[in-house]
């Protein structure tokens, strides 16, 4: 039988046992120790980590209500071990859980909704409840509540009531097990039955803040951090507002409006880009129709440009298209080798698709088109002016 100091005390951080027992499994040892503090996993709390006689515990569980902390290698000596938890760990634990309860408490005083999920890992902490339709200022007074509870500073009780006093107590939930029942009380505020780890006080959970709020399934999941985890929250976010108010030179309170005016701002003048764009091709492509080369009744571009987007090189060979008999054979170098093949309407002797698809044999083309029309990328800028070039000896022949 192992004796779970982790009830008796949750505060112990360093003990010494013994190995009763060692389970081998592929590539790690399984140990049971005659007492633990090391928290197996359950109840939705993540198992302890830490060292047994320097030898490092990666995760903790029960079976059949022993409790096996799994090693990569064997202690020197079986007896009196040194053993210690990682207490950061734990108490961050204990922090998030023991903030559980207490939103789970003001969920349910506040709006009867009952707590039907908990999730507890190193990077998030959710619960789901059975409220709907919670809005900003719902979750904003549970998180007043929850926050008065932590301020008034309750104890906290963790404890295995005899039979009439569990009937007496007005638990918040159904207990899962039969007997053994473990009751959390805090004070007279909320009592639930649990097996994790609490603090002794709300105050040790410190700050409880809700980050998000989401639909999910008839039921609203809840994010929050409690504590240390709230502190870092904070000092990422102060650090990045302030950031914010130092480069836009406002107060931190008008942070958002001044993002918002830039935002504002910028989709209006990508607008007037965009239209200013538009112009600009259209009086380009009246100067480069005048640079076309006349071949028979054709007018025919080749050119590559060094920076040039690829839809804005599309728009200047639509534009030289519109009118008639013009062939544009244009390409861009810009982050890849692009090129754009097109001919007038009424041009019907030459077959765009079909030039390209003859150059396939001489370079990797990506890509492809119709009769009037072809556009894709080639490997490298060498390739883009070899294919422009034979296009143009095949048009011309
Ligand atoms: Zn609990």
């Amino acid at each position: 039988m192992c004796k779970k100091l982790y009830y008796e005390n949750t505060y112990l951080k360093n003990f010494t046992a013994n190995i009763v027992e060692i389970k081998e499994e592929k590539d790690s040892f399984h140990l049971v120790l005659d007492k633990t503090a090391f928290y197996p996993e359950g109840g939705g709390q993540p198992s302890d980590m830490g060292f047994i006689e320097g030898v490092s515990v990666n995760y903790v569980y029960t079976q059949k209500d022993k409790v096996y902390h799994v090693v990569d290698s064997l202690p020197s000596k079986k007896d009196e071990l040194n053993c210690s938890i990682d207490w950061s760990r734990r108490f961050d634990f204990m922090q998030q859980h023991t903030g559980q309860h207490i939103l789970s408490a003001c969920v349910d005083k506040l709006y009867g909704g009952k707590t039907v999920g908990f999730h507890l890992s190193k990077d998030y902490t959710t619960i789901d409840v059975t409220t709907q339709n919670l809005k900003d200022k719902h979750i904003q007074r549970i998180e007043q509540l929850a926050n008065e509870i932590v301020f008034a500073n309750l104890t906290i009780n963790q404890f295995y009531p005899d039979s009439d006093t569990l009937k007496e107590l007005p638990l918040r939930k159904t207990p899962s097990v039969d007997e053994d029942i473990r009751v959390v009380s805090i004070d007279s505020f909320d009592h639930s039955p649990c097996g994790g780890t609490h603090v002794d006080r709300t105050g040790e959970v410190g700050l409880i803040k809700i980050k998000t709020y989401e639909k999910t399934r008839g039921k609203t999941r809840l994010e929050f951090v409690c504590g240390n985890r709230a502190y870092n929250d904070y000092l990422i976010k102060n650090n990045q507002i302030n950031s914010l108010s130092t480069l836009l030179s406002i107060k931190d309170s008008q942070v958002y409006e001044a993002v918002e005016r830039i935002y504002n701002v910028n989709n209006s003048n990508k607008k007037e880009i965009n239209k200013l764009q538009s112009e600009l091709i259209f009086y380009e492509g009246e100067k480069l129709y005048n640079e076309c080369i006349s071949k028979g009744n054709y007018k025919i571009l080749k050119k590559t440009f060094e920076d040039r987007d690829f839809q804005n090189l599309r728009t200047l060979a639509l534009n030289l298209c519109s009118k008639a008999d013009v062939i544009a054979l244009l390409g861009t170098k810009k982050d890849k080798a692009q090129f754009i093949l097109a001919a007038s309407k009424n041009i019907s002797n030459i077959n765009m698709k079909d030039i390209v698809n003859n150059l396939r044999s001489k370079m990797t083309i990506n890509g492809g088109g119709n009769n009037h029309i072809c556009q894709g990328g080639v490997n490298s800028t060498d390739d883009l002016e070899l294919l422009l070039s034979l296009s143009y000896d095949e048009i011309i022949s």
